[in-house]
């Protein structure tokens, strides 16, 4: 444990469940030992990938298949020239790219999502943007429209970025159906134009493409078994009824962090789901948390005394995954437990 003069103390362990009663909070640690306190938050960041079905049901070792890349060294034991297929093409798929190629991988690599969409990249010296001043049109199909129409005067990256300051509160305003809209036929667009790439890191992509050694395919795995010499994998392009096949050396799981509770294996979430204490958000983005945060338990009441905030609270404000939201919320949440939010907030 270290101290941090008197007030802060970091223990080193981890929390394997929480319970609510007599008005305060007991956390139950993996070693054994118990720390009571008047309440909890529940800050544990994004849960793991889970494994797409299909890979799943192909049960490969572990030295084919990497489920969790941020928790394995993926690059270890490939032979030069092996092929490898990267499941997704978002932020995390790029960035275990990568760390292969700067391993000094010389294989081919093949980066496969259903769109196959990856993120845009930012440009340099773009000025501020400007500050969206009337809100636009509530419906999806307006909104894109708007976002089309501002972008011919402008540049796009200006266009989102001018959404950022309002982005929560949108998703707040919409209801249940139309965030499950937003993120059936809008999420991966806005994926790709709001978490962008950093310029020098997209040459280094875009040279890879280049080069030959980079691919990336839409499409969907339906299949994939063990060989001698990895896996085969069979997958449709995106729109077509052919079956392919890809042998690879390697599958690497970059579809990103999951937000299903119900699927998680966190030993923390899984005995407080089991134990009706927290609920999963309806869209399974997290958990489900009421207006301050209180996670709402499997009777549908707010807890009093645990609290939740960062990626885990995505249902609620969807845009709580960069660093500065979450600072945001981290200050409004610690006001409100020191009984101070009702004075002026000091600039973040
Ligand atoms: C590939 C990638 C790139 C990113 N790039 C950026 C970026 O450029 N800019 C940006 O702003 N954001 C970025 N993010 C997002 C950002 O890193 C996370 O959203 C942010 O770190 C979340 O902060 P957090 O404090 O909520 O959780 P974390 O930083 O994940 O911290 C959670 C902590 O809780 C601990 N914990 C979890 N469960 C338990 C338990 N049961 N008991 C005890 N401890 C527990 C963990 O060990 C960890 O210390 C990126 C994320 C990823 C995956």
């Amino acid at each position: 444990m270290e101290r941090y003069g008197r007030r802060l103390k970091l223990v080193d362990d981890e929390v394997l469940d929480i319970e609510e009663r007599g008005g305060r909070v007991t956390l139950g640690l993996v070693n054994g030992g118990r720390i009571e306190a008047d309440c909890a938050v529940l800050a544990v960041g994004n849960l793991p990938p889970h494994d797409p079905p299909a890979v799943a049901d192909g049960r490969l070792p572990a030295r084919i298949y990497v489920g969790d890349p941020w928790a394995t060294p993926f690059e270890e034991g490939l032979a030069p020239g092996a092929p490898v297929l990267v499941i997704g093409t978002g932020l995390t798929a790029l960035d275990v790219i990568l760390r292969l190629v700067s391993h000094g991988f010389d294989g081919p690599i093949v980066a496969m999502s259903r769109r196959g969409l990856r993120p845009h990249r930012h440009v340099e010296n773009l000025p501020r943007p400007k500050p969206v001043l009337a809100k636009p049109a509530p419906e999806l199909s307006a909104l894109v429209r708007w976002a089309r129409r501002a972008a011919r005067t402008t540049d796009w990256r200006l266009v989102v970025d001018s959404l950022r300051p309002i982005t929560q509160m949108m998703w707040a305003s919409a209801d249940g159906p139309k965030r499950a809209r937003f993120l059936r036929h809008l999420r991966p667009f806005w994926d790709v134009h709001r978490h962008r790439l950093a310029p020098s890191v997209a040459d280094r992509i875009d040279a890879l493409v280049a080069s030959g050694q980079l691919c990336f395919e839409p499409g969907k795995i339906a299949k994939v078994s063990a060989t001698e010499s990895g896996a085969a994998v069979e997958w449709r392009p995106r729109g077509s009824d052919e079956l392919k096949i890809l042998h690879v050396a390697r599958m690497i799981n970059c579809t990103g962090p999951q937000g299903d509770l119900l699927r998680s294996s966190d030993p923390l979430v899984r005995r407080m789901l089991a134990a009706r204490r927290i609920r999963p958000n309806a869209l399974r983005l997290g958990l489900d948390i009421d207006r301050e945060g209180h996670v709402i338990d499997g009777h549908g009441r707010a807890s009093e005394h645990i609290l939740a905030i960062g990626p885990m609270t995505r249902g609620d404000h969807w845009e709580v995954v960069a660093v500065p939201d979450i600072r945001v919320q981290v200050s409004a949440l610690a006001r409100r437990l020191v009984n101070a939010h009702w004075i002026a907030g000091e600039e973040l």
